[in-house]
């Protein structure tokens, strides 16, 4: 039987990628802000009903610059319970992560818990839509502003979810999102920042070029993040099908839902139905009462070459360079280490068929496939 994986990536068509191919070869403009990126960047935009996006090699180096473009340092305010790049990002810019625990129904950090962790040299909460679901946007803004901190949302799972005001990426002060290889949008390797003002992208491509303004100005230590002419005119064509590859994950997950909700000791996370989703993921939360532990089922799924993920196990707060931290003890985040230890991410992407959709259905509820 056919390896099933959590994701397999989404590809447009070589012919339509041919044509663009030919025009990079011919200009010779392979980077630098050539046609195809201000193309995209353009195009980006209008479809995420944003004001300002500047385009990345990946989102990890644009969460590295999104922190210092808003100059951040000291102690900033994080969750352990998401992809470790999140917190990368602090140490490469020398701040200490503060890890403060999840909520218990979103997964997301708990506002509740954030103030109890503000201390004088907290400068910043660095918060994460995990799978594309929504912080709680107004109680941390309400937070950042009482405490005069930044925000940012690393909103690498979060292409094209929107609340009821619009696109989640204009809250906070800066929005990363990501377009690797096994998220919803890909450019096989991407990522962009998505900036309120003229002002601050423009800051912000300044940093991504080496701190270049013009030829012969330097105006900061700024890293190379930018991001290519062939990531870019990939990225034309794949946001041109992201409305279909988004319906049919959203056929994926429906029919995940009615068949998985009623099974017991598997609890699968709410949706809201004010949020536009982008099922990103299709993670479940095995319970006491289900008939096996979440690791025999990650074992289980893989005897009959499905491969699940646990995303995200182990905790960020489990990796060496974090383990020492006071604020990355289990006592301190008890529903992140009891969510690590129950999540299993399913396989969920475009081209998933029923009859492969139901052998992992199978696979779940027990039986052999
Ligand atoms: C994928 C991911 C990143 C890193 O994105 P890259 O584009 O691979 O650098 C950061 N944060 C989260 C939550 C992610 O899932």
């Amino acid at each position: 039987m056919e390896p099933l994986y959590v994701t397999r990536p989404q590809l447009p068509l070589l012919e339509d990628l041919r044509p663009m191919l030919e025009d990079i070869w011919s200009s010779r403009v392979l980077t630098n802000g050539g046609k195809y990126h201000q193309r995209f960047e353009a195009a980006l935009a209008t479809h995420l009903g944003v004001q300002h996006v500047s385009l990345f090699a990946n989102a990890t180096i644009a969460l590295v610059t999104a922190l210092q473009a808003l100059r951040i340092t000291g102690e900033v305010i994080t969750t352990p319970y998401s992809f470790v790049a999140t917190a990368h990002s602090l140490l490469w810019n020398g701040i200490r992560p503060i890890f403060v625990d999840i909520d218990e129904e979103s997964l997301n950090i708990d506002p509740a818990k954030i103030e109890a962790a503000i201390t004088p040299q907290t400068t910043a909460i660095l918060a994460v839509h995990c799978y594309g679901r929504p912080c709680n946007v107004e109680a941390i803004q309400k937070i950042a502003d009482t405490y005069g901190l930044k925000l940012i949302y690393d909103a690498a799972h979060a292409f094209g979810v929107q609340d009821s005001g619009g696109s989640l990426l204009r809250h906070g002060d800066l929005s990363i999102v990501s377009f690797h290889a096994t998220k919803v949008m890909n450019t096989f390797e991407g990522g962009a920042i998505i900036c309120p003002d003229r002002r601050s992208k423009e800051r912000i491509d300044h940093l991504k070029n080496f701190g270049f303004v013009d030829e012969v100005t330097v105006v900061a230590p700024g890293i190379n993040g930018k991001m290519n002419e062939l990531q870019s005119a990939i990225g034309v064509l794949q946001l041109a099908g992201i409305g279909d590859a988004i319906s049919a994950r959203q056929r994926v997950s429906l029919r995940y839902q009615e068949q998985l909700s009623a099974v017991a000791g598997l609890k699968l996370l709410e949706n809201d139905p004010a949020i536009e989703s982008n099922y990103a993921y299709f993670p479940v939360l095995v319970e006491r009462d289900f008939w096996c532990g979440r690791d025999e089922l990650y074992e289980h799924l893989k005897r009959f070459n499905i491969f699940a993920r646990r995303y995200f196990y182990p905790l960020i707060t489990a990796f060496p360079m974090y383990r020492g931290l006071p604020s990355s003890g289990s006592a301190n985040l008890p529903v992140a280490t009891r969510k690590a230890d129950q999540v299993l991410c399913l396989p969920l992407y475009p081209e998933l068929s029923i009859s492969d959709q139901d052998r992992v259905i199978a696979a779940v509820k027990g039986g052999r496939v």
